[in-house]
């Protein structure tokens, strides 16, 4: 038997940035809740990036509400990994956030499911821990991010292939490609960035991509940045998967993605077709590569299978979504950090939006009698 804890207003899911957010504004609007989040430490999915990715390199981290990171000179060439994850923990103890970890979500349920009336969304939820826990609620912010998903996708013999496969969730650094001949496939940031600190080390390196990369020599614009959130944004309003919208504004000619192409690691090739025991090759022109690896740099999916009990998906293959952070079917369910929200600004801002929804909600109903 699992433990039933108390009810409370809100239960958030999830301690990155979205979550982080969520929790200051529910504070300052004096709505209970809990916050629960699947990893051992603070730091979101920052704690588990490589080392090489530094501040000075990310697309820029935005500040949480409240507390700003302030980092230093020394703080902007040291592992973004530690320092977004100390100014996490920071945040946590200032505000005394009480985050209760690690706690992994298995299931969140309408907690009448099954029973006469069920279906209305206007009942509390009921939300499951994979330990037994479970903890019922009038509402739930979900801001699980994407880290936990990472995506692969298929092609032909990547079974019999006997290299190494890895994904940049996986990855630590160059050393363990060096000697190696490496295919790099991916066309966004992450590609880029470590095809660049790769290519200097391995034996060679390939970079496929499905579409030719558009590299961004200049600065991002905010104009830009505004251009691809709202394009993302009316994906999910109609019901569409979300793109994720750091990756559609180009990849970043930072100075090591620049000297790799200057020393011609950076030329790309179509997607292969499929792999042999020991490379790929392509159909198209009857060419093939030996290679030793094969990094994925092909990005993450949204972290919702928790969900999957609410039936949340429709037609589209993706959810609905109205005002940023509202599932457009579910009054009960806010979505934080999920299409245009999956950035750091985008998720500090879109917390005090859930938060205000969760305030605008009505109080939960009283529990059947017993
Ligand atoms: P996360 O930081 O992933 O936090 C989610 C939390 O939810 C985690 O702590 C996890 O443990 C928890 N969780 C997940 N599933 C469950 C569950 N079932 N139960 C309980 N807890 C769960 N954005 C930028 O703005 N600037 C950048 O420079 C930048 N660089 C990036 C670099 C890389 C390599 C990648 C992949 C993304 C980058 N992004 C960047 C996008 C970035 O992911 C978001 O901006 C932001 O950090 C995500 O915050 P989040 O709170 O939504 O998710």
């Amino acid at each position: 038997m699992g433990t039933r804890h108390a009810d409370v207003d809100a239960v958030l899911i999830g301690a990155g940035q979205a979550g982080l957010s969520t929790a200051y504004w529910l504070r300052r609007y004096g709505v209970p809740f809990v916050q629960l989040d699947g990893d051992k430490a603070a730091g979101g999915a920052w704690q588990h990036r490589w080392r090489s990715l530094r501040l000075d390199l990310a697309h820029g981290v935005a500040d949480l509400p409240g507390l700003p990171m302030e980092p230093s000179e020394a703080d902007l060439a040291r592992p973004a990994r530690e320092v977004v994850s100390e100014y996490y923990a920071r945040y946590e103890r200032e505000f005394a956030l009480g985050v209760v970890r690690p706690v992994r979500v298995a299931a969140v349920r309408d907690a009448a499911d099954g029973a006469t009336g069920a279906g209305d969304r206007t009942g509390p939820l009921v939300v499951e821990a994979a330990d037994g826990r479970s903890w019922t609620a009038r509402a739930v912010v979900n801001a699980t991010g994407t880290w936990t998903r990472p995506f692969v996708p298929y092609y032909p013999g990547a079974d019999v292939f006997r290299g190494r496969q890895l994904h940049v969730a996986r990855y630590q650094d160059a050393e363990e490609f060096r000697g190696l001949r490496v295919l790099v496939v991916g066309g966004g940031n992450s590609a880029a960035q470590l095809l660049a600190e790769i290519a200097p080390v391995a034996a060679g390196t390939v970079w496929a991509t499905r579409r030719p990369p558009v590299f961004r020599e200049s600065e991002f614009t905010q104009e830009a940045g505004r251009e691809a959130v709202a394009e993302v944004e009316r994906r999910v309003r109609a019901g569409l998967p979300p793109e994720s919208v750091v990756s559609v504004t180009g990849v970043a000619m930072t100075p090591a993605v620049r000297a790799a192409r200057e020393a011609g690691a950076m030329v790309r090739r179509p997607m292969f077709s499929r792999f042999t025991e020991g490379g790929a090759v392509w159909d198209a022109d009857g060419s093939f590569e030996a290679v030793d690896a094969v990094l994925w740099a092909t990005g993450f999916r949204a972290a919702l299978d928790h969900l999957a009990p609410l039936g949340l998906r429709g037609a589209g293959g993706g959810i609905r979504m109205r005002d940023w952070v509202r599932v457009a079917d579910e009054p009960r369910v806010m979505l934080v950090g999920y299409g245009p929200s999956a950035s750091t600004i985008g998720a500090s801002r879109a917390g005090r939006l859930a938060a205000r929804a969760v305030r605008g909600l009505p109080p939960l109903l009283p529990p059947a009698a017993s």
